[in-house]
């Protein structure tokens, strides 16, 4: 069942016992998932307990099992690692420790069980439940339970989440943790990058994963990484003789001053020997006569606060672990709540954990082509060595190419700036390249492209556009309508324009459905059309979750963490703070969600002064029970025309008396950042390549003797997911189901989490509230 978060009801449930533990390496995001799971759980009428320490409180008992109470949740969303701890246990390995563990549960009459672990934490879950009825046989016949508890607990439900930094299990697109250990990366990749630039000096970097390429291999298509060496995928032939003849290469396109190359933990050559950054550092110091510096960045990675990304899918799947615990039955076989785009979804526990140890067992064979086969969906990431290589020969290629004859192909910015635009720029110009196709950039927008700010770009022009935040090409809000379709199309002729992608907000998106409209009038405009969403409000139709958000996100994250550290004084303080999105509450309620705040106020969710009137009723409430020294409001800035941000302030400020005062945050523009995260600047890249193959596609359908001509509506699209997979709808289409005058898209996936938000805000039930 995907995504059932909005279909939670009271009741049905109550009085069921669940256990939470957390097991193997800790990951950041644990603690959404674990205070999800607690508060989801009381909410339903469920006892939970922490189970401490993993499977080795399980098996000890005692003070590790301990009921969890709503508030213990309180102000821990944000924080890295695990608060109720974790542990490797060999007691759980054998069938005496899990004996030990089961009487323990069942004492307790706990029979639901849910474990946030890594594959191996999974396995022992599962071995545990299918031993389960036996364990119990052998407590009652030792006299160690009774025959009543055997009864009552016959059959013990599992639900798997996966906390793992490593993206290492098979079925699912991130794993809890893994988006936290990319921004510490980054974070250190770029400051790294700076020393570097200026001694012109190479640094060789340590990724972990043991097993897995994906941190290395996302570090290294977002920091623009010269080389990266994982597991799955080791270099063809004599990788030494690869790496020197890659960075030969490289310097003849790009004018580098430094060389990132990026190792995996457990990287090896295709014979299985294993390749460390000091051999690395030996072959860059030896034979290119070059000044490296190796840097382990070791726990670093696992470190530090939550990102959004982390929080919110902590979140979701801890709560949709309840629902499916809830839903199980002793047929019921075990499950693990998994990612596919940004659908959370339940599949078969043991199927998942198969395949992710097949995986082991053939890369062990050295059979790499079944490993990466296994692996699934990030290794179709655009990798970046051989993408990029093709680029480079593409690049010195065409220097012998008559220009004329290669295909001109267009990119322009339109809307406001958002992170991930110019990533998505890098990626269409190495695409372009790599096919044979020339890429222009239109700069200023549409106006640009009247006043002739049109540019051939090469390869090295794009150097370092993955990481910045706004917009190089520059942008504008003014749609092509307001500028002039028909001097727009005359320009794109005159250019030699043979496809154009624009990227954008609700903006690129409308400009794109005027060409549409006036294609009978202008041929010139029949050419193929993508938008690749890139906007903070999410507003773009067709497209779940666009460019620019997550780095927005992470914006409004912190600055919502910072305030709510700023209020731990002795006098209790709510802060109302105001978001961005245009008329679109997503960034508000995913904020809201992922901040911990108490409630959202966004134009979709009607609300007037009564609710305004409630919220203040509420908050005073939980600051007066629950020991919650602070509280957290999120409004859209479009959220209503009278009920501005100032005056919900100030209605909390005075109503909120004597248990509380209000402050109040406008966020403005720095939501947008400056540099872009490593989720937006994965995405850009991967969107830009694959719009601009799409494009180059679509062109190549539509072309004869060097002329393009397309007027049918299927080629004007915008770039959209579906199920974890790129489509490409058209914008036709997508018109029938757009609210042009609001700006937004008739359906939002996200609205159903606002209930969740109620669920997860209110300790207490607050009969004054009307
Ligand atoms: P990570 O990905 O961080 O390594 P993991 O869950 O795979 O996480 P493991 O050390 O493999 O980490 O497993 C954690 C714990 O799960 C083990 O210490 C052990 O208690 C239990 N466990 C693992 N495999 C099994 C198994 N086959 N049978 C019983 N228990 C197991």
């Amino acid at each position: 069942s995907s995504t059932s978060n909005e279909t939670i009801c009271v009741g049905e449930w109550a009085g069921n016992v669940i256990g939470v533990f957390t097991s193997g390496g800790d990951a950041q995001g644990m603690n959404a998932a674990v205070r999800a799971i607690v508060r989801v759980g009381i909410f339903l009428g469920c006892k939970v307990y922490y189970i401490k320490e993993g499977y080795q409180g399980m098996v000890d008992g005692g003070d590790n099992i301990q009921l969890a109470t709503w508030e213990s949740t309180s102000s821990t969303i944000h924080m890295g690692g695990t608060l109720i701890g974790s542990a490797r246990c060999l007691d759980f390995r054998e069938r005496p420790g899990r004996l030990k563990a089961a009487k323990n549960l069942v004492e307790l009459g706990i029979t639901n069980l849910i474990a946030i672990g890594g594959d191996g934490s999974l396995t022992g879950a599962n071995l545990f439940r299918q031993e389960w009825p036996g364990l119990l046989r052998e407590l009652v016949d030792t006299n160690q339970i009774t025959m009543d508890r055997l009864t009552t607990c016959s059959h013990l439900n599992i639900v798997g989440l996966v906390g793992s930094i490593d993206n290492d299990f098979c079925g699912t697109d991130m794993t809890i943790g893994v988006d936290s250990a990319l921004h510490r990366i980054i974070e250190s990749v770029d400051e790294i990058m700076t020393t570097a630039v200026s001694h012109k000096r190479a640094f060789v970097l340590e990724i972990m994963g043991r097993m897995c390429g994906y941190l290395p291999l996302v570090a290294g298509i977002s920091s623009e990484a010269t080389m990266v060496f994982i597991p799955e995928d080791p270099p063809e032939g004599d990788w030494r003789q690869g790496l020197c003849d890659h960075i030969k290469e490289s310097s003849k396109t790009d004018a580098r001053r430094t060389h990132i190359v990026l190792v995996a933990e457990g990287a090896i050559d295709r014979f299985g020997n294993i390749i460390k950054c000091s051999d690395v550092q030996k072959v860059l110091t030896e034979r290119m006569n070059m000044d490296v510096r190796v840097t382990v960045l070791g726990h670093v990675q696992r470190g530090g606060r939550a990102s959004a990304f982390d929080r919110i899918i902590g979140t979701r799947m801890g709560t949709e672990a309840v629902l499916a615990l809830m839903d199980a039955g002793p047929e019921t076989p075990a499950c693990v709540i998994v990612l596919h785009g940004i659908d959370i979804v339940r599949t078969p526990l043991m199927k998942a954990v198969e395949t992710t140890k097949l995986v082991g067992q053939k890369m062990s064979e050295l059979n790499f082509d079944e490993v990466v086969n296994l692996r699934g969906r990030f290794t179709h990431l655009p990798s970046v060595s051989p993408l990029w290589t093709h680029v480079r020969q593409a690049c010195n290629a065409s220097c012998s190419l008559p220009m004329q004859k290669i295909l001109r192909v267009a990119m322009i910015h339109n809307g406001q700036p958002a992170c991930g635009m110019n990533a998505a720029a890098r990626g269409f110009v190495g695409m372009c390249i790599s096919n044979g196709y020339q890429p222009l950039f239109i700069y200023e927008s549409w106006r640009g492209l009247i006043e002739d700010k049109v540019e051939a770009i090469e390869w090295s022009q794009t150097q370092y556009y993955t990481s910045a935040g706004g917009s190089k090409l520059g942008t504008s809000p003014e749609t092509a309508e307001e500028v002039g379709v028909c001097q727009i199309a005359s320009k794109l002729h005159e250019h030699n324009i043979s496809a154009l992608i624009i990227v954008g907000g609700f903006e690129a998106f409308k400009s794109a459905y005027d060409f549409l409209l006036h294609r009978d009038r202008y041929p010139e405009l029949c050419i193929p059309i993508n938008v690749i969403p890139a906007t903070i409000a999410n507003n773009v139709p067709g497209c779940k979750l666009s460019l620019g958000c997550d780095t927005a996100m992470n914006n409004i994250c912190k600055a919502c963490d910072a305030l709510k550290m700023s209020a731990n004084s002795l006098q209790k303080v709510v802060y109302v703070v105001e978001t961005g999105g245009d008329n679109c509450g997503y960034l508000a309620m995913l904020s809201a969600l992922a901040s911990g705040a108490d409630a959202c106020f966004i134009m979709e969710e009607d609300f007037g002064i009564r609710d305004i009137f409630n919220v203040c009723k509420q908050l005073k409430h939980k600051l007066k029970f629950s020991g919650v020294k602070q509280g957290l409001v999120l409004r859209n800035e479009n959220a209503s025309t009278n009920l501005t941000t100032d005056f919900i302030y100030r209605v909390l400020n005075e109503e909120g008396k004597p248990n509380f005062s209000a402050r109040k945050t406008v966020l403005g523009y720095t939501q947008t950042g400056h540099t872009a995260s490593p989720y937006d600047r994965c995405q850009g890249i991967k969107a830009g390549c694959r719009a601009t193959a799409w494009v180059l596609l679509t062109l190549s359908q539509c072309s004869q003797g060097g002329k393009v001509f397309t007027n049918s509506p299927s080629t004007i699209t915008v770039t959209t997911q579906t199920s974890g997979q790129e489509s490409y709808m058209s914008v036709e289409n997508l018109a029938l189901r757009t609210d042009f005058e609001n700006h937004l898209p008739k359906d939002q996936w996200w609205l159903k989490l606002g209930k969740l938000l109620s669920i997860l805000s209110w300790p207490l039930s607050n009969p004054e509230v009307e």
